[in-house]
């Protein structure tokens, strides 16, 4: 296992004994938590004032009011957000989320992730994000399609495959995608595939997306796992959230020989010593529901154990915030891989990095799926589709390079991945904004 293995690589030394502080402030909101990092890594980096003060502050920020009719007859008012983060870039990306604690300070944060996510991926890009209150899990595929056209339609002067550019996320899928071209092209009299990414394929759609942010989470696994010296065949492994970038994730990692060991979703959280059979799985989720709840292929434990399982590598891959520094204390995993957006807080950030646990930061360890979004749309651009093959090359490549540069700024500046990956970014931001000046 590997916490009785000596790790030889000497950065290693440097990046988990000798790092510079990110203790940050106790924080309520989503958003002061992004910007805590960001401040972090701006005065570790050096970034000059004003541009930190620009990224303090999104772009643009809309809230609009969706009346939707519903199938009994009444109609519903739901609350929509797009926040656009930085265009500094390029069009500001991010994806759309249905959920019930969708809100203003949510989104905000997300948009601002992704300004960061993009510029690590090393995408022409800036950051958004969007997102609908609601619970999709309760509503007919009729109600859906209603209040994602109506979502559409008042953002359709926000959206525009040169301004800014959608995707699915939590309780989306390529299905609202197709829905969100449909109003968009009847606004703007016109057939604009390139409005969104995540669409189905044969309707835009790039192969390779589907399983592309779990492909990222593998890719970036086997790279840290480099570093460290390690052999992906001996190392045991656990997985929060088996939706996209869990199960692909799961399934990616057990094709390389990683055992995994646990795997879990909001019904359901199984362990197998032995290495969960994660084709078994996935076929049990297809024909049950998407769950699995019922699943044999190991022992039924509590959700939250999967967390602080003895395992070597931890993904988290389902929500935000389950890394508190409650669970930071009884974490056993040395390496972190986060597929999900923002699941460690800041003050488990600071217990980790004492514990020389190593944590690929989600703007890096999940790009896989905003890469393959721009190789959608470079494709929608040219009107031309490319083989999965070459998608996946293409990916596998641009994440290896983004956690080089990551690594790199992490060993220079002295401290975590996370605050590494902020330095890559903020780098490449500041030189756009001091490239375009101001007014
Ligand atoms: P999804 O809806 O496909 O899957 C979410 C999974 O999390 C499901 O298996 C669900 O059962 C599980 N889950 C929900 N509540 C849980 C709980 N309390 N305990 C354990 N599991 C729970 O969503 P997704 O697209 O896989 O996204 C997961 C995370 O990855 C989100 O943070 C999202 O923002 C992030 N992300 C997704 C993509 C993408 O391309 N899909 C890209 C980057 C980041």
């Amino acid at each position: 296992m590997f916490r009785s293995l000596k790790i030889k690589e000497p950065n290693i030394e440097i990046m988990t004994t000798k790092t510079n502080s990110t203790t940050v402030e106790n924080h309520d909101s989503m958003f002061d938590a992004v910007i805590a990092r960001l401040d972090v890594a701006a005065k570790i980096y050096g970034l000059s004032d004003d541009v930190t003060t620009i990224l303090r502050n999104p772009q643009k920020q809309v809230k609009v009011s969706l009346p939707v009719m519903m199938d009994d007859g009444k109609l519903q008012v739901f609350e929509g957000f797009r926040t656009v983060h930085s265009t500094v870039l390029g069009p500001s990306k991010g994806g759309i989320r249905y959920a019930m604690d969708v809100c203003d300070d949510e989104v905000k944060a997300l948009s601002a992730w992704m300004t960061f996510k993009c510029a690590v991926a090393n995408l022409p890009y800036g950051g958004a994000k969007g997102g609908i209150k609601c619970d999709p899990r309760k509503m007919s595929i009729g109600e859906l399609e209603r209040l994602t056209k109506a979502y559409t339609v008042a953002l359709a002067d926000v959206f525009g495959p040169t301004t800014d550019i959608p995707a699915p996320d939590m309780g989306t899928s390529g299905r609202e995608m197709a829905w969100l071209v449909e109003a968009y092209n009847k606004v703007h009299r016109g057939n604009f595939p390139g409005v969104t990414t995540g669409k189905p394929v044969g309707l835009g759609g790039s192969l390779g997306r589907d399983a592309a942010t779990g492909r990222g989470v593998m890719v970036a696994t086997l790279a840290a796992l480099k570093k460290m010296n390690l052999n992906a065949k001996d190392v045991t492994c656990a997985v929060q959230g088996f939706g996209n970038v869990g199960s692909h994730a799961a399934r990616l990692l057990h094709e390389q020989g990683i055992k995994i060991c646990a795997i879990g979703d909001h019904t359901a959280t199984i362990w197998n010593e032995n290495g969960i059979d994660i084709k078994a799985a996935l076929n049990y989720v297809k024909e049950n529901g998407n769950v699995l709840k019922g699943f044999t292929g190991g022992d039924e434990i509590k959700a939250a154990e999967l967390l602080t399982a003895n395992v070597d590598v931890l993904v988290p891959a389902a929500l935000q915030n389950v890394i508190t520094e409650e669970i930071a204390h009884h974490i056993k995993a040395k390496l972190i891989i986060e597929g999900a957006n923002g699941p460690t807080t800041p003050e488990a950030d600071a217990i980790l990095q004492d514990k020389k646990v190593i944590v690929v930061p989600d703007i890096l360890a999940n790009g896989g799926g905003v890469t393959v979004s721009y190789f959608e749309w470079v494709q929608n651009n040219a009107g031309y589709y490319w083989p999965e093959d070459e998608v996946n090359a293409k990916h596998d490549a641009s994440m290896n390079l983004a956690f080089e540069s990551v690594w790199n700024n992490g060993q220079q500046y002295k401290t975590t991945m996370r605050i590494g990956a902020y330095i890559t970014a903020l780098k490449k931001v500041e030189l756009g904004i001091k490239a375009r000046g101001n007014f």
